[in-house]
């Protein structure tokens, strides 16, 4: 396969993500950390403690992690509400939810999460079913970003909160140039080192150049019908964290 620089019809464009993650699954942990340099787990804290999920309540609170992978925002989530909220980590390929049903029995919870094979442009839930929506670097690989958001805002009650954390476009001065080469020159030779193949890496980089920028997405996001739409850059806007409520 190649991703080159050349357009692929959004059909295809699926196929080659799923190739991807299934390729990387089980070395998918470690590579998020060598290549972030562990700062990942900073971005998924911050996000978690303002999803600030309830520790306590009359009915359980319910979080759809989709994009969900190997669990990482879910046991966050679970960890935060001390046991009380119930996660469903929802991902479309069977592989990256293997590695995070085998990560998830050594939880402090582990039976506060199940996993759910399931697209983001369909999903095989309830309208009005979940308190909040999570998805973390998981839109970007969405052919369709449009339809996932008003599948998000549909699934979500009224009063329910979405919550996007995925990797943007540095506004920092001198910070891009070097962002911009470390993504050219460090990505993909890494990705070969540890998972001895370099493509999967060249579409990370080329994926999240594509993606569009804040005040784009976050329109988008409002088409989908959200309102209080934010925007938090972290570490240069590296990566951000759109946020928005069904109201
Ligand atoms: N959320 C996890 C994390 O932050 O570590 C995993 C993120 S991983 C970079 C992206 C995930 O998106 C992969 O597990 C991939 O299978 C999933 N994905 C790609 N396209 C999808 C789709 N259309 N519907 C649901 N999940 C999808």
């Amino acid at each position: 396969t190649h991703f080159g620089e050349r357009e692929v019809a959004l059909e295809d464009k699926q196929g080659l993500v799923n190739d991807v993650f299934h390729a990387v699954a089980d070395r998918y942990d470690l590579m998020n950390d060598l290549m972030s340099a562990g700062v990942h787990r900073i971005w998924k804290d911050a996000m978690v403690a303002r999803l600030a999920p309830p520790r306590t309540g009359t009915r359980p609170y319910r979080v759809l992690d989709m994009a969900g992978g190997t669990g990482d925002i879910a046991e966050r989530i679970i960890n935060a509400s001390v046991g009380y909220a119930e996660v469903v980590v929802s991902d479309i390929n069977t592989d990256m939810l293997r590695v995070g049903a085998e990560r998830a029995r050594k939880w402090r919870f582990p039976g506060q999460v199940s996993f759910v094979e399931a697209n983001a442009e369909a999903l095989p839930f309830e309208d009005g079913s979940f308190d909040a929506y999570t998805i973390a670097f998981g839109i970007r690989n969405v052919p369709r970003i449009d339809r996932a958001l008003s599948e998000a805002h549909r699934v979500l009650r009224r009063g329910g909160r979405f919550l996007c954390l995925e990797f943007s476009h540095v506004d920092v001065p001198g910070l891009d140039a070097l962002y911009r080469t470390f993504s050219d020159r460090g990505i993909p030779p890494m990705g070969r080192m540890v998972t001895g193949d370099a493509q999967p890496y060249q579409y990370l980089v080329e994926s999240i150049r594509k993606f569009p920028d804040p005040a784009r997405f976050s329109q988008m996001i409002a088409a989908a019908g959200f309102r209080r739409i934010t925007h938090t850059p972290f570490s240069g806007n590296i990566a951000a964290l759109h946020g928005g409520w069904k109201l």
